[in-house]
């Protein structure tokens, strides 16, 4: 159980106290402690030679958190051209170890960078850092399982800006545990953040052609994807851009003519199904956290609320209260619970869909904005009624949530639609009967199924996560299988 060894943010905060989205946050002892931190005038750089771009808040435009110099052609191909690495697993075991205990010990180096460059609420910065290190736990323990089975080669690590040190460090972590020298082009938001998790690695001992950062936009990415030098490809962010990677990918072969393995995790339409036996106080608590928590900005997100309709108006009443007191605003306040989206490109994409669904005469709901909004990219959480799957025709990365009613004699039907989007990430049932339960959960359309709990958070090493079809290929990240397609011989490595 490698998160149990993670320090629970009381440990570092002393007592938890929550604020109205229920989550752990620092006790007031330690308030003064954490302004300082936000506050340090950081210097941060990503990347060398070039010209550097300035890294904004987005949730303040005014703030520089740092300049990036994003990799060029010659950048990208001295990387190719200089990763290597060779260590035996129970080196690369320690290895992972030491930059686990070594990004521990810099939590709170790292939640500055996670709230200012990323937008991240506080209690969410110290959920990444956690999860991060639970990642290196996990995988070093995993890569000592390994014995003597051999590594692809140079795999590329294409990383998301929602979980800009979680899944970051994931993917390189899960790399490197196999014995892949690892080339990681993190989203082009979050490139500060990725710089730090890279320097707890080099500093622990990894070493610099075993693991190089490059920097930069969509077109890092599909050099890298394009090199015959690079063995396997993994990627976490949306399924278009999974499709383009699947199809260059397909106009190569790697080692001996084999073709090159893609790991993807993208989207989701996810549901949760609230049947009329269900606690209304406690599904309204945990659609606010699935929905709403990060801005609604992780896969796992709550996008498709399906109430039974006897118990739908009760339930988006007390709903629509409980949205009225989530505070929106800057991350680096204690009782924010809602941050800015990454980008102002974000905002306007979720906005445009919130006005066509209203323009459609699908009835909308929104919490009002905080005159501080105006300097950052923020959208208020939202709620919009609709009367079928159908409805929704995208996947919106934001904290907009889509209520559908439903009758029980139709619950077949309802899953069936479910289905037929596609995706298969996340999926919820709140119900107390348990013929229910069963029922749903044996078909749900889903990779992670949550009952009477919220969408998010999976926990690496105990609930791991990922999806199939429009979601993802596999295998789950944070699982007993992950390090297997990560490997030249799979089929023999040991399960454990
Ligand atoms: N693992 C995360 C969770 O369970 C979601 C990851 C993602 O958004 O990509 O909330």
């Amino acid at each position: 159980r490698p998160h149990d060894a993670i320090a629970q943010p009381r440990d570092l905060f002393g007592p938890a106290r929550r604020n109205s989205a229920g989550i752990d946050l620092a006790s007031e002892a330690r308030l003064a402690d954490l302004a300082e931190v936000l506050t340090v005038p950081w210097a941060l750089r990503a990347g060398q030679g070039g010209t550097a771009r300035p890294v904004l808040n987005p949730a303040d435009r005014r703030d520089v958190v740092g300049e990036v110099i994003e990799a060029e052609e010659a950048t990208v191909e001295a990387a190719l051209a200089a990763s290597r690495w060779s260590a035996p697993p129970a080196e690369r075991a320690a290895l992972l170890e030491g930059a686990a205990d070594l990004m521990e010990a810099r939590m709170p180096a790292l939640l500055g960078p996670i709230v200012r460059e990323a937008g991240k609420t506080l209690p969410n910065a110290v959920g990444e850092v956690r999860e991060a290190v639970d990642f290196l736990r996990y995988y070093a323990g995993q890569a000592r399982g390994l014995g003597g089975h051999r590594p692809l080669g140079p795999v590329v690590c294409i990383s998301p800006w929602n979980f800009p040190l979680a899944i970051f460090t994931g993917q390189v972590a899960a790399a490197l545990a196999a014995g892949n020298p690892v080339l990681a082009k993190p989203a082009e938001e979050v490139p500060l953040i990725a710089s730090l998790a890279v320097a707890c690695l080099h500093d622990a001992g990894i070493p610099p052609e075993a693991l190089q950062l490059l920097p930069g936009d969509g077109r890092v990415g599909a050099r890298l994807v394009a090199d015959a030098r690079v063995q396997g490809v993994m990627f976490t962010g949306s399924t278009e851009v999974a499709r383009l990677i699947q199809k260059q990918l397909s106009t190569r072969l790697g080692a001996h003519g084999a073709p090159v393995p893609l790991i993807a995790e993208t989207g989701g339409q996810n549901a949760l199904i609230v049947d009329s036996s269900a606690l209304a106080e406690q599904v309204v608590a945990d659609v606010l956290a699935s929905a709403f928590d990060s801005a609604g900005q992780r896969c796992s997100a709550l996008r498709v609320l399906c109430l039974q309709e006897d118990v739908a108006d009760r339930i988006l009443a007390m709903l629509k209260g409980a949205m009225a007191e989530l505070a929106i605003g800057r991350p680096d306040a204690l009782e924010t619970d809602i941050g800015p989206v990454i980008t102002d490109e974000a905002r306007d994409s979720i906005l445009a869909h919130v006005e066509a669904m209203r323009a459609a005469g699908h009835p909308v709901h929104a919490a009002p904005l905080p005159e501080a909004a105006r300097h950052g990219s923020f959208v208020a959480p939202t709620v919009i009624e609709i009367d079928h799957m159908r409805a929704l025709t995208r996947e919106v990365f934001g904290p907009v949530l889509h209520v559908l009613r439903f009758r029980r004699e139709g619950l077949d039907a309802l899953l069936r639609d479910i289905a037929a989007t596609g995706y298969a990430l996340t999926f919820g049932v709140h119900s107390r009967l348990d013929e229910t339960i069963e029922r749903l959960c044996s078909r749900a359309p889903a990779g992670n199924i949550y009952v009477n709990r919220n969408l998010i958070g999976a926990v690496v090493g105990v609930q791991p996560f990922g999806g199939h079809g429009l979601s993802g290929t596999g295998p789950k990240a944070g699982g007993p299988l992950y390090l297997r397609r990560l490997l030249a011989d799979p089929m023999t490595a040991p399960v454990t």
